[in-house]
């Protein structure tokens, strides 16, 4: 993440990125501030949105998201100016998360989108996997919890040398877990919930493990009070309370927001064994931290745990009035959302402004940013070497992939090109594929001649019609058809039509099918 800092010596800087690493972010926030002070005054652009990026990260990690998304932004677009994608990248990821911590999920979710789309064309594998990451949150507070598994695997993969990211990302994961096992027990299916619940459950212990293993105190925390949540929730008491006297145990600054979540985490332990008195309490300074913190969430939650404390006493006025309040939380929490959506039109004007200037680097890059292939204009230039020798095309494009979209979503839409693009990747020994656009993919084959092309294209239709789509949706499956042409050493243009005309007859003909000739050469051949 570090640039060479004329004036503040990078050293300083990965020093408080490592303080923040290893749960001490309260100490990183304070002395990030004053390096930032000082590279500010030195005009130090590239230190000064550094730093932004960590004062943002370590706001969000202590529960300050207001005041975290200023620098968020601010970063954002010094590195923007510089020039700088993954930083940019970054900065937005961080941006994205806070947006959802402050309650606004939809704009947490396209600027994730954008963080995403930038880390790819930046090469830093960390950055990517931070950005996917920070994407499934969005996703998993959008509730698309089917979304939020595989996006934290992908994630996953590209940190395996990195514990510290590891430990996070493993800990949505269980807790994307818990939600599919909550959606599922409310659908009437207790097996299934059970079964995701011993996933989730094993995943955070995963994650503790981790954790400890990285002496990242904060993330060990945050696992540790998941975790009693979690074992609470299947009735196993002291196991949970174990988790939270180790949370105790655990060395280092404690944030407003892990203070928060363990005091009602203990609380909910508590009236879940009958100790309504102590209970209370907890539940009571909850309420009172909570209102000192921006988190969307919090202070409604606060307030409703307390009252069932209440209830569950008998202290049916009390309750009552905590009711009112919740709501007067809730709604005042609305009328927050609105002020803040009018803010962030302002800032989705810049986004849309990044968003060009992305497509445009992709563009120059060669590249389309939601699958990675290369796109057109790369195959132009495949096309200009491979002039003058063998070689074949073809053109395959998805069936009915507008009633995807219509039926599951267009983010399903996405993944499954994401999908199909992985597959295209993987039968690559013999051809290269492109996306064209859409639902559109070209495949060069260098060096074969017209049977031996198709048989690599057939081989493509089938891995597609047996790919398991269904973690994707219910039900769902993705077929091609393909058209197949032979260079005769004409301009692409008529080497695509021919294909082109060839996918056309595959459609006509039911799909799912590779068309390699066209009718009048079909008949002469059979005749
Ligand atoms: P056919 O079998 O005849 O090819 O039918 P089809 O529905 O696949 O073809 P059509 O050309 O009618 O629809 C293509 C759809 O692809 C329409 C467009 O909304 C969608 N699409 C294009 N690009 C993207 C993309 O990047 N993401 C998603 N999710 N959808 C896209
Ligand atoms: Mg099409
Ligand atoms: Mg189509």
């Amino acid at each position: 993440m570090l640039t060479q800092q004329p004036d503040i010596p990078a050293s300083a800087l990965a020093q408080t990125w490592d303080m923040g690493r290893t749960g001490r972010a309260a100490e990183a926030l304070v002395a990030v501030r004053q390096l930032h002070e000082r590279a500010r005054a030195d005009d130090d652009t590239p230190s000064t949105a550094e730093c932004l990026t960590q004062i943002a990260w370590f706001c969000l990690q202590l529960g300050h998201a207001e005041q975290g998304i200023d620098c968020a932004i601010a970063a954002r677009d010094l590195w923007a100016k510089l020039g700088n994608t993954s930083g940019q990248a970054h900065a937005s990821a961080i941006y994205a998360w806070l947006l959802v911590e402050l309650g606004l999920a939809d704009e947490g979710f396209a600027e994730a989108s954008t963080a995403v789309g930038l880390a790819e064309l930046s090469d830093d594998r960390h950055v990517l996997a931070f950005a996917i990451n920070v994407k499934a949150v969005t996703l998993m507070y959008c509730r698309q919890d089917q979304l939020v598994g595989p996006l934290l695997e992908r994630a996953l993969t590209l940190v395996e040398d990195d514990p510290w990211a590891q430990a996070l990302y493993v800990t949505n994961l269980a807790f994307s877990q818990v939600s599919v096992a909550e959606a599922a027990e409310l659908e009437g299916r207790p097996e299934e919930g059970r079964h995701w619940r011993g996933l989730a459950i094993a995943s955070n212990d995963r994650a503790i493990a981790t954790a400890e293993s990285s002496g990242d105190t904060w993330a060990l925390r945050t696992a540790l009070c998941n975790g009693a949540e979690y074992y609470a929730l299947i009735g196993q008491i002291d196991v949970a309370e174990n988790y939270l006297i180790r949370w105790l145990d655990t060395p280092g600054e404690v944030g407003l927001r892990e203070q928060i979540h363990y005091l009602y985490t203990r609380g909910e332990l508590l009236t879940r064994t009958g100790r309504l008195h102590e209970a209370l309490e907890l539940c009571e300074q909850a309420v009172e931290l909570a209102a000192a913190s921006a988190h969307a969430d919090h202070k409604a939650n606060t307030l409703r745990r307390l009252s069932e404390v209440h209830e569950a006493l008998g202290h049916a006025e009390e309750a009552l009035a905590l009711y009112k309040q919740f709501h007067d939380a809730y709604q005042r929490q609305m009328g927050e959302m609105i002020r803040r959506r009018a803010q962030l039109v302002e800032m989705q004007l810049e986004t849309r402004k990044l968003r060009a200037q992305a497509a445009v680097l992709e563009e120059q890059a060669g590249r389309d940013p939601l699958t990675g292939l290369p796109n057109r204009r790369s195959l132009d230039a495949a096309f200009l070497q491979l002039q003058g020798g063998r070689f074949c095309l073809a053109i395959a494009d998805l069936d009915h992939f507008k009633a995807i979209n219509d039926q599951y979503s267009h983010v399903v839409g996405d993944s499954v090109l994401q999908r199909v693009a992985d597959v295209l990747d993987g039968l690559g020994q013999q051809m290269r594929a492109f996306r064209l656009g859409g639902e559109e993919f070209a495949l060069l084959f260098p060096g074969l001649d017209i049977g031996a092309a198709t048989a690599v294209a057939e081989a493509v239709r089938s891995e597609l019609e047996r790919t398991d789509w269904t973690d994707l949706g219910a039900r769902l499956r993705v077929t091609a058809s393909i058209g197949v042409a032979a260079s005769k050493g004409g301009p692409l243009t008529e080497l695509m039509t021919v294909a082109d005309r060839r996918l056309y007859r595959a459609k006509a003909s039911g799909r799912n099918l590779v068309v390699s000739a066209d009718l009048v050469e079909a008949v002469s051949l059979s005749a």
